[in-house]
């Protein structure tokens, strides 16, 4: 086993995204991917390194994977390696960014008159085009269609997957105190062409409010307090580690 946070055997580099290095491992249907310190907000027109923070989103990512498992949910998810380091099935990665919204706040506050806080029951699915260059514009399902990303079998697969994800999330967090008030997931299919679960959920893709406080940038307890400089972001992000590692406590290490 590797000792924490430090760099496991693998191969050649195949990706590095603005979270993430993607490795080649001794398996063609596995790689390890490392988490990193870089945060990027804005289409990564602000960048910072936040020291811990790809071993934060990496402790919550692999509990959160399994907690779906267990719930039936299928993911990359395969085990970790170390602190950073995470072992995940190879997917081809679909070019959608789902986003689930429990809680209306962010784009959907400032390109609707709908208020910050409105409770939005059953939650609200948006899909987004997964490219930086044009900065993930939003979809409509004609234009998901018209761009030939999915066929209408597999979008029907990943809302359900999606909606199945947000059931199993919310009341887990509110057990926690925290509100999941929206998230962005990602999401592949396998060689044997199983619709999976993939990248990360942490506070770099969820919204987290803290229902132990009032005070509406205290609640926060995400990538906005990075996005809008209050300070804390990784105590925020602890202290979702904390909560989650309280309800589950050590992550399976990959074989
Ligand atoms: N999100 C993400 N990556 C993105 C865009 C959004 O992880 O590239 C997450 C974000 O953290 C939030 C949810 O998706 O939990 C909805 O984000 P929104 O569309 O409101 O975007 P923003 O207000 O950040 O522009």
């Amino acid at each position: 086993m590797s000792p924490a946070g430090a760099s496991p055997v693998h191969g050649d580099l195949l990706y590095e995204g603005k979270a993430k290095r993607v490795f080649a491992s001794d398996r063609v249907d596995r790689v390890v991917v490392e988490f990193k310190n870089d945060a990027t907000a804005f289409n990564a027109q602000k960048k910072a390194q936040l020291d811990d923070k790809g071993r934060l989103n990496c402790q919550i990512s692999a509990r959160l994977f399994e907690l779906l498992e267990a719930k039936g949910i299928p993911s990359h998810y395969v085990g970790l390696v170390s602190d950073t380091w995470m072992v995940v099935q190879r997917v081809e990665i679909i070019p959608l960014e789902v986003v689930l919204r429990n809680v209306a706040t962010g784009s959907l506050c400032r390109q609707t008159p709908i208020e910050e806080g409105t409770a939005i029951e059953p939650a609200l699915l948006d899909l987004y085009y997964k490219d930086d260059s044009l900065g993930d514009p939003l979809l409509t399902e004609a234009r998901v269609k018209l761009l030939g990303l999915v066929d209408d079998t597999q979008m029907t697969a990943i809302e359900g997957l999606a909606r199945r994800i947000n059931a199993v999330l919310v009341p887990f967090f509110a057990d926690l105190d925290l509100q999941l008030v929206d998230f962005k997931l990602e999401l592949g299919f396998n060689a044997d062409g199983q619709l999976l679960l993939a990248d990360e959920i942490s506070p770099d893709t969820c919204r987290f409010w803290d229902r132990r406080s009032s005070d509406a940038q205290d609640r926060i307890l995400d990538k906005d307090r990075f996005r809008k400089d209050l300070g804390g972001v990784m105590k925020a992000y602890g202290e979702v580690l904390k909560r989650v590692q309280s309800a589950c406590p050590e992550p399976r290490k990959s074989l």
